[in-house]
């Protein structure tokens, strides 16, 4: 078949990549001029299964309330739109149990599956990005591990590994961590992968143009049309390209180019910050990756540098940067590994925007329009989702049964 993708984050290259080792003939349009520029440009890279999961569960809605005041909380609300509003009202909606369990059990069968995909293609096709193995939640009191343990339940049911470790335990898993600060427990995920995200997208770039799929860059595509729904528009070619099926990884800008076919895709961009910076000290820097789970900051290591991402900020600006949510960001570094990064200049601060469905999992599978198909709306959890989402979609199209179950994961649940 002949086959358009929509977008070249790493939802969209992994897409093209699947679907050309079944033989398909793949073209991708990407508005920007270079591949992973969006969301998928300077993530924290983690790839965890057991934190893809839904943001939408019962109590945030109270936490969030109560804690919207404080200055270091995670998560802020600026300028809302009537969009943003509406966008509230569904993820309100959503953190019941019986919706939250759905979505977490959902959530955590694409996110195993994504990890066991992300270690084939890598150690296949050798795409040496930069990652580490290891994955260490820091709880700072008895409060936090409290209420840690409902999702921790659902992690042991589900089988997956982990271990509770006291400060002492955790120090030995990471050497680094500041003594002199208060460490109550740790939960350690062996087998959760930190990696670069942007590196692997373009690695798996090229492995995809040696199997032919072509990248159109600096190409928007225009609206789809309920006429043509399998046409690619774009400014260069008004009168369009037909293809034989379409499929929307366009993050953000995938309700856009959806809505004149009458579907309505509820996406918000969730901002958030990371900030990376050269390794100063190799001996007090984090070996893998860790998250503090009262600020919901994570810190991973990249290579020769550190990351620290974290905020959760619904409306306001793209690219207007909270200096207080940065100062959280270099306390939080600085409370756990001090001295680890040089912070004093050539930092890189980047704002990104996560393409958030309002329950939590992606929509993987059909659109309900022939030709037409959708992986999009994966929101904090691209990384840890994209390698399975790409090959459940990609079995999809080519007809053949995806090796997971993609129920709870298409459109249909959102109506
Ligand atoms: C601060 C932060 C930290 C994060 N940390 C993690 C993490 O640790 N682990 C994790 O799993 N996830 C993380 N994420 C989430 C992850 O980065 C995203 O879920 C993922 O990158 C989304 O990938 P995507 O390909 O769908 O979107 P994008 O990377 O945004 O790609 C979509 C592409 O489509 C293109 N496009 C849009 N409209 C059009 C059009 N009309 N025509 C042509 N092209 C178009 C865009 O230019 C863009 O390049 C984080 C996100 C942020 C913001």
């Amino acid at each position: 078949m002949k086959i358009a993708v929509i977008g070249a984050g790493v939802i969209g290259i992994s897409t093209a990549y699947e679907l050309a080792t079944h033989g398909h003939q793949v073209s991708v349009f990407e508005s920007n001029g270079a591949a992973a520029e969006e969301c998928s440009f300077s993530n924290t890279g983690v790839a965890s299964a057991g934190y893809a999961s839904p943001w939408a569960k019962p109590g945030m809605v109270k936490h969030v309330l109560t804690h919207l005041w404080q200055r270091d909380n995670p998560m802020q609300l600026n300028s809302l739109k009537l969009t943003d509003w509406r966008w509230l009202w569904q993820w309100r909606k959503a953190c019941n149990s019986a919706t939250y369990q759905r979505n977490r059990e959902s959530m955590l069968r694409l996110a195993e599956y994504s990890s066991l995909r992300l270690r084939t293609l890598t150690d296949t096709l050798n795409l040496e990005h930069e990652k580490s193995q290891g994955y260490l939640v820091l709880l700072r009191s008895e409060r936090e591990s409290k209420l840690m343990q409902a999702s921790l339940a659902v992690l042991r049911d589900a089988g997956l590994s982990f271990k509770t470790l006291n400060a002492e335990e955790a120090r030995v898993i990471e050497p680094a961590l500041n003594p002199d600060t208060t460490l109550h427990q740790a939960i350690h995920f062996p087998d959760d992968d930190i990696g670069n995200c942007r590196q692997f997208s373009l690695l798996l770039k090229n492995e995809a143009e040696l199997l032919g799929v072509k990248f159109f860059l600096n190409t928007q595509v225009q609206p789809l049309t309920h006429s043509a729904p399998k046409t690619i528009r774009t400014s260069a070619n008004t009168e369009g390209e037909k293809f034989d099926a379409v499929v929307v990884c366009a993050g953000l800008g995938s309700a856009p180019l959806l809505r004149r076919l009458g579907l309505r895709i509820p996406l918000a961009a969730m901002h958030g910050y990371v900030i990376s910076a050269a390794m100063r000290e190799q001996l007090d820097a984090p070996r893998s990756g860790v998250m503090d789970e009262q600020y919901k900051i994570a810190i991973s290591r990249l290579g020769q540098r550190i990351r620290v991402s974290g905020g959760f900020e619904l409306g306001g600006s793209a690219t207007r940067h909270d200096p207080n949510v940065i100062k959280t960001l270099y306390q939080v570094l600085d409370d756990w590994f001090p001295g680890a990064a040089r912070t004093q200049a050539n930092v890189q601060i980047w704002k990104g925007s996560r393409p958030m469905l309002p329950d939590g999992p992606p929509i993987i599978g059909a659109s309900g329009i022939p030709g037409v198909w959708l992986n999009l709306g994966h929101g904090a959890s691209g990384w840890a989702l994209a390698c399975g989402s790409a090959r459940a979609i990609a079995d999809s199209i080519h007809g053949k049964s995806p090796d997971i179950d993609l129920q709870g994961l298409g459109l249909e649940r959102l109506h």
